[in-house]
């Protein structure tokens, strides 16, 4: 055993399945996880000394890659004033208004320190500002892990919430409605049969917790139209797509403004981070302003708030282009590649977020990404894996490319995944 298989033998016996969040473990690939001590740039060391070229960029954050030297500087010079006030601090303000300038729908915005906890208290925003029950999420779409989110689509597109979680009261659930990502027609007949009583629709406006499922032409200003005339709230999770996919996120991208948007991961520059922000008049409901209760120990913390900022400084318009081409060049690259080795792709990406589908057809849905031959995705990470290239271990998931993936590096990666293309052919 190395190094790392001993500590994932060890934390296995004393952590749930050995990890702190289920998309670490490799249960749909085959091995066991490196255990990361360090990370620099876009490169991760574990514990027996084994570098890899890094896609997971914790799940979304690292844009900037790791260990960035302006956001270091600023998390050492925010740690030796001290790392909890428990009051308020300068940098709360100076990271919602550097949010608000970015995002014309965000008037007024409330830190909080994940992004389930954001999605949790938008839904019950949205709730106590229309006076409504239900809200509607997609098949396939992760708001994080509250209780109303953990629900999916049980038969058909349209059904009525089924937990699929244990620990999901039937009473939450009954208040979730699933659609079908990307399909107009389902959630109009979900509006047809009870719109008066739907709070809000959340979606991701890029999905990417089923891969990177990009929105068709139609579907969000078709939401959007459909929340006004039931006057209901439209919320984006932008908790993966905020500053990621452009400066103001992929309402900028699409040119919809929702009531509500939900942040986290970019915003906290790898700290522990997450924000919800809309409309004035919305936003002044939450106390103390008004009724509806949410709170948070650590919320708005000075670190967090310091490396949140350091890095959305540095996100201008230059870091946006730089980053489209180079994962344009990787989407590229990977599609030649697998044309070459004649294994049948779909690389589909917005931005910085990219995935690799095994299927003849793009992919627009949940069922979509299911079809997907995902053993065969299996097999083309562990050979990544094996040689220095670490992608999310689960064919479900969206890819991220950082400025710190430059030309060679995506090179170094287009030249492994062809060989890895051909041994699976
Ligand atoms: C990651 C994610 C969340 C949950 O955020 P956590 O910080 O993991 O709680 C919610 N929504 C979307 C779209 C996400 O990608």
């Amino acid at each position: 055993m190395n190094k790392s298989e001993k500590l994932f033998a060890e934390a296995l016996k004393i952590i749930p399945g050995g990890v702190n969040s289920p998309v670490r473990a490799f249960k749909s690939v085959s091995g066991t996880p490196p255990f990361i001590v360090s990370a620099k740039g876009c490169l991760l060391t574990d514990a027996d000394g084994n570098e890899y070229i890094d896609y997971i960029g914790s799940w979304g954050p690292m844009i900037l890659g790791h260990a960035h030297e302006r956001v270091t500087e600023s998390l050492i010079a925010a740690v030796r004033k001290g790392v909890s006030f428990g009051a308020p601090s300068p940098a709360e303000v100076e990271l919602a208004a550097e949010i608000i300038k970015r995002v014309p729908s965000v008037e007024k915005v409330r830190m909080v320190n994940s992004g389930t906890e954001a999605t949790m208290s938008a839904i019950r925003l949205a709730r106590a500002a229309t006076r409504r029950d239900i809200i509607v999420k997609f098949a396939g779409g992760y708001h994080g892990h509250a209780d109303s989110f953990l629900i999916q689509a049980g038969s058909g597109a349209v059904t009525l919430g089924i937990p699929n979680s244990p620990g999901v009261t039937e009473g939450v659930a009954k208040d979730t409605r699933v659609s079908g990502y990307n399909d107009l027609e389902a959630i109009k007949t979900i509006f047809a049969r009870e719109g008066q009583r739907i709070a809000a629709v959340i979606v991701e406006p890029v999905a990417g917790n089923m891969g990177t499922v990009p929105p068709t032409d139609g579907f969000l200003p078709g939401l959007r139209a459909l929340c006004d005339e039931y006057e209901s709230l439209l919320i984006f999770d932008e908790v993966m797509t905020g500053f990621r996919v452009a400066k103001g996120g992929a309402q900028e991208l699409f040119n919809i403004k929702p009531d509500l948007t939900t942040f986290g991961k970019v915003i906290g520059g790898g700290l522990p981070v997450g924000a919800y922000g809309g409309r004035n008049e919305l936003m002044s409901m939450i106390a103390p302003e008004g009724p509806v209760y949410q709170a948070g120990t650590l919320s708005g913390n000075p670190l967090a708030m310091a490396a949140g900022l350091a890095t959305l400084r540095l996100l201008d318009s230059a870091v946006y282009e730089k980053l489209e081409k180079s994962s344009k060049s990787l989407q590229d690259g990977l599609t030649k590649q697998a044309e070459s080795a004649g294994i049948p792709i779909s690389a589909q990406r917005i931005g910085s977020m990219i995935t690799v589908f095994f299927s003849q057809k793009p992919v627009a849905n949940l069922a979509d990404a299911s079809a997907a031959d995902h053993k065969r995705f299996g097999k083309f990470f562990t050979f990544m894996l094996e040689n220095g290239v670490h992608l999310p271990p689960s064919g479900y998931e969206a890819w991220f490319v950082s400025t710190a993936h430059d030309e060679t590096v995506i090179g170094n990666t287009i030249d492994i995944a062809g060989r890895a293309f051909e041994s699976l052919a």
